[in-house]
C-alpha cells in the first residue's frame, strides 16, 4: 500500500491522508515482519495501518478499481462510501477518510479491534442470552439510525458486525446498503442466502422489513451457533426459507423464540417493528427487559461481550492472512470519479 501513488485528497475537512499511514506488522508468529491483514473479503483486503506520530490505529479497507468495474459494483461502492461518510453512530463504523488511486480504491475506517462476532462464535460455540441480547440491541440502535435516514442495510450477518474495544457491536460492510423512499419497494436479489426474506427470493419486492427479518436469523444464529435455514446449497436454503418452519433449540428461553418467531414472519406487514409502533416494539419485547436503551446508547453499560475479547497485540482477534503480493491492474475509466 505504501507504494500506492499519491492518492487525491477527498474531503477539505478531513485532515487524515494515506501518505500518514503506515502498516503494522506481525511481531511474531509464521507471518512475522508481513503486514497486517484484518480480513479479505470478495472485494479486497482490509490491512491494519497507523498514524506515526499520534500512534493512532485504522483499518484501511482497499478494494480494485478494476474488479469493480469486473464486478458491477461501482454503485454499490459510491454508495457504501456515501453512507459511512454521512453516518454518525455509534453503532456504525466511523469512515475517516476515503482516497482512490489508479489501481485501488482505499476507505480509512475506525479500527474495531475486538474482531469480528463471526470468530467469537466460531470460538465459543454460541452465545449466552445476555451476550445475544447485547449485541442484538447494537443492531437495533443501528437499524434505528439507519432507517430513520431511509436506509436499508440488507447484510446483517456475524461477519459484517464488529467489536470495539470495550465490547460494544457496530456494524461494518454496506455494500448492499441502499436508500429508498417510504412506500416505495426495491427489486434488486441481494443478501446472504441465510439471513435472506422470503419476499427477497421470491422477488416480489421488498423494503425495510427485511431487515427486521434479518435481525431474527441473527437472533437465532448469535444463540445457537448456526442460523435456523443452512444448506451446502443456496437453492436449498431458499426452499428451507419459504417453507418457513423453525426448529428451536431446547436450550432457548421462552421469550428469545417468541421475539424470533415475531421477526421472522413470512409477511413483511406483520412483522415486530415493521408494524405502525415501529422498532420500539422490537425495544419493548420481553426478551430486552433487562435492557437499558438509554445507558446503551451513551455507552454506559458494561458489555458481557467484552469477555470475549482477548489482550495482546493489537492484531490479536483477528485470524491471520499471508501477504498479497498481487498487484492490481490499473483503472481509468472515471467511475469514481466522485469517490
Ligand atoms: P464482503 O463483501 O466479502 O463481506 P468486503 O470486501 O466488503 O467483504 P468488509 O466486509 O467490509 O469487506 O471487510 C472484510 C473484513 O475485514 C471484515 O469481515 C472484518 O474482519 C475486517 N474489517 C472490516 N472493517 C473493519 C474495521 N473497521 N476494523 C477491523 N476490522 C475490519
Ligand atoms: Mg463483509
Amino acid at each position: 500500500m505504501q507504494e500506492a501513488q499519491p492518492p487525491e485528497k477527498l474531503s477539505p475537512s478531513s485532515t487524515l491522508r494515506l501518505k500518514d499511514l503506515v502498516p503494522v506488522f506481525y511481531q511474531e508468529g509464521r507471518y512475522q515482519g508481513d503486514p497486517v491483514t484484518l480480513g479479505v473479503g470478495g472485494f479486497g483486503r482490509v490491512a491494519l495501518m497507523t498514524t506515526l506520530p499520534h500512534g493512532k490505529y485504522y483499518a484501511v479497507k482497499r478494494v480494485s478499481k478494476k474488479h469493480i468495474v469486473a464486478k458491477r459494483q461501482e454503485e454499490h461502492m459510491l454508495f457504501e462510501k456515501k453512507i459511512l461518510k454521512a453516518v454518525q453512530c455509534e453503532f456504525i463504523v466511523r469512515l475517516h477518510g476515503a482516497f482512490k488511486d489508479t489501481r485501488y480504491i482505499y476507505m480509512v475506517m475506525e479500527f474495531c479491534s475486538g474482531g469480528e462476532i463471526w470468530t467469537k462464535l466460531k470460538e465459543v460455540g454460541r452465545f449466552d442470552e445476555p451476550v445475544a441480547v447485547f449485541c442484538t440491541a447494537c443492531v437495533v440502535e443501528a437499524y434505528a439510525y439507519l432507517h430513520k435516514k431511509n436506509i436499508m442495510y440488507r447484510d446483517l450477518k456475524p461477519e459484517n458486525l464488529m467489536l470495539d474495544t470495550k465490547g460494544y457491536v457496530k456494524l461494518v460492510d454496506f455494500g448492499f446498503a441502499k436508500e429508498l423512499v417510504r412506500g416505495e419497494k426495491t427489486y434488486s436479489f441481494v443478501g446472504t442466502p441465510e439471513y435472506m426474506a422470503p419476499e427477497i427470493i421470491k422477488n416480489q419486492g421488498h423494503d425495510f422489513a427485511v431487515d427486521f427479518w434479518s435481525l431474527g436469523i441473527l437472533i437465532f444464529e448469535l444463540l445457537a451457533g448456526s442460523p435456523p435455514f443452512s444448506s451446502s446449497e443456496p437453492q436449498k436454503i431458499y426452499a428451507k426459507i419459504l417453507d418457513g418452519e423453525l426448529h428451536y433449540a431446547p436450550y432457548m428461553s421462552e421469550a428469545a423464540k417468541s421475539i424470533i418467531s415475531k421477526l421472522c414472519r413470512p409477511r413483511p406487514g406483520q412483522r415486530l417493528g415493521n408494524t405502525k409502533n415501529g422498532i420500539k416494539d422490537i425495544r419493548h419485547h420481553r426478551w430486552f427487559s433487562s435492557m437499558n436503551w438509554h445507558k446503551l446508547r451513551v455507552g454506559q453499560l458494561e458489555a458481557p461481550t467484552a469477555r470475549l475479547i482477548r489482550k495482546g497485540p493489537c492484531y490479536i482477534n483477528f485470524d491471520r492472512f499471508p501477504l498479497d503480493q498481487t498487484k492490481a491492474e490499473e483503472e481509468f475509466s472515471g467511475w469514481d470519479r466522485d469517490f
